[in-house]
Parts: structure tokens; C-alpha cells; sequence
């Protein structure tokens, strides 16, 4: 695997508006640090224990995301360094990350992730239950979390017109939540969407984050 060439290749693909999280789980550190030489920072990870040990011991400029189904009680373990957490499925994950990111002084960036896809496995907010919290005093209290903007993942196909149309369905929340709770919020920009077989529908669709693993890293082997 030439990490670098990957990155290359994908990075004259990608529009400078569009950043590249490049998920590094399962990954050892040193295929973290190949594409980190090759310029790479925003790097991505889906377990909270294996994202902290990567953390503590490579460079303090690497910006760490975290995007996959966070239990609450692992949350302390990413927050006093993690910059974006994609997936935001839940009120009471919200509640506990405002929770640890104020022990920490610190304010968090988080997406909301919705539920886009026609699989069953697939987490994630419906619009309204976004619409439920987004309008509570609960929320409206948390002073350690900032919302940056939405996270989905389309459905597992060769179907481009399906995952086309997933893409445009997060698109118009992303839309409807702008427009209605954080029109004068000029952080609120981003929509997260696009991995290694999709990542090119996900851009002409609007995306401004895509998380690209394999077709960086090489195909990952959960066999250990
Ligand atoms: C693993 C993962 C990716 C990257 O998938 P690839 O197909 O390897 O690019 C992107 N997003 C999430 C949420 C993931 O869990």
C-alpha cells in the first residue's frame, strides 16, 4: 500500500472546500505516521480506547475525529483531545459529551448523525427527533457542545442512484436545520458524507467531510 500515492490520488479528486478525514481504525500507528509525513492531520477512528492510545503516543497536531457509535461510558476517555465527533446518535450522548467537555474546559464539536439509509443497522436521528431536541431547554443549556453540522451513512450497495438520493435526502436536513435553528451560526457548515465507494456521489451531493479508510490504508482485516 502507497499511502502517499493514495492520498494523492484522492486529494486531486477532492475540491479544496471538501476536507479529507482519513480513518485510520484497525491501522497501525505507523500507517498513521505514512500519512502523516505525506501531510495528512485530520485523521478518523470508531473506538474510543484504540483513538486514545493512537493519540497518546503520535504528533499533537493530529486532529482526531471520532465517527462511530460512541457508548456513553466511553466518552471520558476521548474528551479532553478529540476536535469532531461525527456521530452524534442520541440526546442522552450529547448530554454526557457536554458532560465530560465541561470537566475538561472544554467546548466540543459535534454532527448529528441521521439515519439515511434503507438498511436496518444504521444509527442515527429522524428529522424530527433532531427537531424535539434542538427545541428543549435541555439543549439549550449545554454550553460544552457546539453543533458543526450533520453525518450520515448511505446504504451498503452498487446502487448509485440509491446512495445518490440518501445523500440528497441529508442534504435537505442539513437544509431545514440551517435555515431553521442556526441561520445566523456560521459554524454550523457540515455535512459528513462520503467513504471509499462513495465519496465522489457524496461531493457532487454537497459534502464538506468525507471519510475515506480503505482506499487510503488498504482494505482492513478485523481477523487479528
Ligand atoms: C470505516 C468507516 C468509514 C471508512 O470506510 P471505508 O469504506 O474504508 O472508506 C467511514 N465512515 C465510518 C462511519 C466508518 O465507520
Amino acid at each position: 500500500m502507497d499511502i502517499k500515492y493514495n492520498l494523492e490520488t484522492i486529494k486531486s479528486q477532492i475540491t479544496s472546500e471538501v476536507q479529507l478525514v482519513a480513518v485510520s481504525k484497525t491501522k497501525p500507528v505507523e500507517a498513521i505516521l505514512d500519512a502523516y509525513h505525506a501531510g495528512q492531520r485530520i485523521f478518523g477512528e470508531n473506538k474510543a480506547q484504540e483513538m486514545a492510545e493512537k493519540y497518546n503516543v503520535l504528533p499533537k497536531d493530529i486532529q482526531w475525529h471520532f465517527i462511530g457509535h460512541l457508548q456513553t461510558n466511553k466518552v471520558k476517555y476521548i474528551a479532553p483531545f478529540v476536535s469532531l465527533i461525527h456521530s452524534i446518535d442520541s440526546f442522552k450522548l450529547l448530554a454526557y459529551i457536554n458532560k465530560e467537555a465541561e470537566k475538561n474546559n472544554r467546548v466540543i464539536d459535534c454532527l448529528l448523525q441521521f439515519y439515511i439509509a434503507t438498511e436496518e443497522s444504521k444509527f442515527g436521528f429522524d428529522l424530527q427527533e433532531a427537531e424535539t431536541m434542538l427545541d428543549s431547554s435541555e439543549y439549550t443549556l449545554m454550553k460544552n457542545i457546539r453543533l458543526a453540522g450533520v453525518m450520515g451513512m448511505a446504504t451498503y450497495t452498487d446502487n448509485l442512484d440509491l446512495i445518490k438520493s440518501e445523500f440528497k435526502q441529508l442534504k435537505t436536513y442539513f437544509d431545514i436545520l440551517k435555515q431553521t435553528y442556526f441561520k445566523n451560526d456560521s459554524q454550523f457548515k457540515e455535512i459528513s458524507m462520503g467513504m471509499s465507494g462513495d465519496y465522489l456521489q457524496a461531493i457532487e451531493e454537497g459534502s464538506t467531510l468525507v471519510r475515506i479508510g480503505s482506499s487510503i490504508f488498504g482494505e482492513r482485516n478485523y481477523i487479528k
